[in-house]
């Protein structure tokens, strides 16, 4: 499938053209046809499969007709549940409708002063942005005309829901024309997303994309054994001077573990920040723009702040710790190997993580490879039949033991017969696995305190 076959208006196709894509991602290529026969979609479809232009594009070819009603109010609504994610998508409606002749986006973010945005929703909008909060103040100011709105997006519903935002799209979605078209996107489609839907979509058409659809395949997963948070810092001031590595963001758990951490960076001579959600929005939004323009090799971010973040000279995640949510690895991982280029995760995992590793490993579909430093290997050593190890690899120094593949053949080829959950199950859960693996019930010596 190329993207002429999707109909779209050529001064689209031109954008998609001058981004260097040469074929619809699979969601692309299953919501577009959708979208532009005008129904409502709930699609699972992570961060990496390409949603974003999955959604704009069409919202774009909306925009290239006239407006029926007259007015100055929002043609297509966004919501997002960050500020980074919808400067994110901010920006993808500008690169795709750069050709086209008018299309004014605006975005309406938590933090940011109120006097500019009430200027920007006075003038005439065609795509409108937004963080729930900030978008209800200004409904009920009355600043917001949705009287011509035509399209509403929600990005990352899940997230809105766990982040307790749900309430909010409801009241924003109720102050939309019932004739919208709805598009729901999650990274999971499970019962509650499936409420949110059934109040807000009309019959919409489900679209499901596999975890393992995710642009990953150009992305190289590595495990490093761990024995304490000492252990961690020495690994990572390793890996941060390996020349290879251009730029990267390191997760940490917590926000004040990044501040501490990027001070530490610092202090041994790292171009390292940190970026969470504590600090004011400009602080983020001068962080974010010193990464984009490479002034900062080093981000150390929490999982809220990394949300959306798109910039082509991360070569290196690192998972300093692991995420407590097997959904938010693969969001982190995605912010290496943007726009087809190769990247690098390294997760770090210590005796406490083994329950945490196999949740990421049963979502993802595919075993992380472990890796050792020569002259940093762990003390704690995982039983014979752990991560890599279990493929016949152990701790193999800064060697790739399997290449990652979005074929599915190579997954199998991966696993026991093509029997995921045999071969996953005995990574972490045999008997021989070692009783440091076994979570909070029995808690590892190495484990780090905070
Ligand atoms: P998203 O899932 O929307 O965050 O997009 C992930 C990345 O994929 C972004 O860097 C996009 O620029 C890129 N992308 C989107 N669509 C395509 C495509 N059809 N071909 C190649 N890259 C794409």
């Amino acid at each position: 499938m190329s993207f002429e076959n999707l109909n779209l208006h050529p001064l689209i196709l031109k954008a998609i053209v001058d981004s260097g894509y040469t074929e619809p991602t699979p969601i692309q290529e299953q919501a577009i046809p959708e979208l532009l026969a005008g129904h409502d979609i709930m699609a699972s479809a992570q961060t990496g499969t390409g949603k974003t232009a999955a959604f704009m594009l069409p919202a774009l070819h909306r925009l290239a007709t006239p407006a029926k009603v007259h007015s100055r109010g929002p043609r297509v609504l966004v919501l997002t549940p960050t500020r980074e994610l919808a400067l994110q998508v901010s920006e993808a409606a500008a690169k795709y409708g750069k050709h086209l002749p008018r299309v004014k986006v605006v975005s309406i973010l938590g933090g940011m002063p109120y006097p500019l945005q009430n200027k920007l929703l006075s003038q005439p909008v065609d795509i409108l942005v937004a963080t729930p909060g900030r978008l209800i103040d200004h409904i009920q100011r009355g600043r917001i005309d949705f009287s011509r709105l035509e399209m509403m997006v929600l990005d990352e519903a899940d997230r809105m829901l766990d982040m307790g935002f749900i309430d909010d799209v409801e009241r924003i979605a109720a102050a939309t024309p019932a004739t919208r078209q709805t598009l729901l996107f999650s990274a999971t489609l499970d019962s509650a997303i499936d409420k949110v839907a059934a109040r807000l979509l009309k019959t919409p058409k489900r679209i499901q994309i596999a975890a393992q659809q995710a642009r990953l395949d150009n992305i190289e997963q590595r495990l490093h054994y761990v024995d304490d948070l000492s252990h961690k810092n020495r690994l990572l001031d390793h890996l941060l001077r390996d020349m290879a590595l251009k730029q990267a963001i390191v997760f940490t758990a917590t926000k004040r573990d990044a501040d501490t951490l990027a001070d530490n960076l610092s202090a041994q001579g790292h171009e390292a920040a940190a970026l969470h959600g504590d600090m004011s929005q400009r602080d983020r939004t001068r962080t974010l723009t010193k990464l984009r323009h490479g002034g900062l090799r080093v981000l150390v971010a929490t999982d809220v702040a990394a949300r959306g973040i798109d910039v082509a000279g991360i070569t290196h995640v690192i998972n300093f710790d692991l995420p407590k949510f097997a959904e938010d690895y693969v969001h982190r991982i995605g912010r290496t190997g943007r726009a087809g280029a190769a990247g690098i995760a390294v997760s770090f995992a210590s005796g406490k993580d083994g329950v945490n590793l196999k949740k990421i490993e049963r979502f993802t579909g595919q075993q992380i490879a472990s890796h050792v430093v020569p002259g940093l290997e762990p003390r704690f050593k995982p039983r014979p039949g752990a991560g890599g190890a279990s493929r016949g690899t152990p701790n193999v120094a800064h060697k790739r033991s399997r290449t990652w593949s979005n074929d599915t053949s190579g997954r199998n080829a991966n696993s026991a017969n093509g029997n995921r959950d045999n071969s996953r199950g005995r990574s972490f859960d045999s008997d021989n696995r070692g009783n440091s693996f076994r979570g909070n019930s029995n808690p590892s010596p190495y484990a780090r305190t905070k």
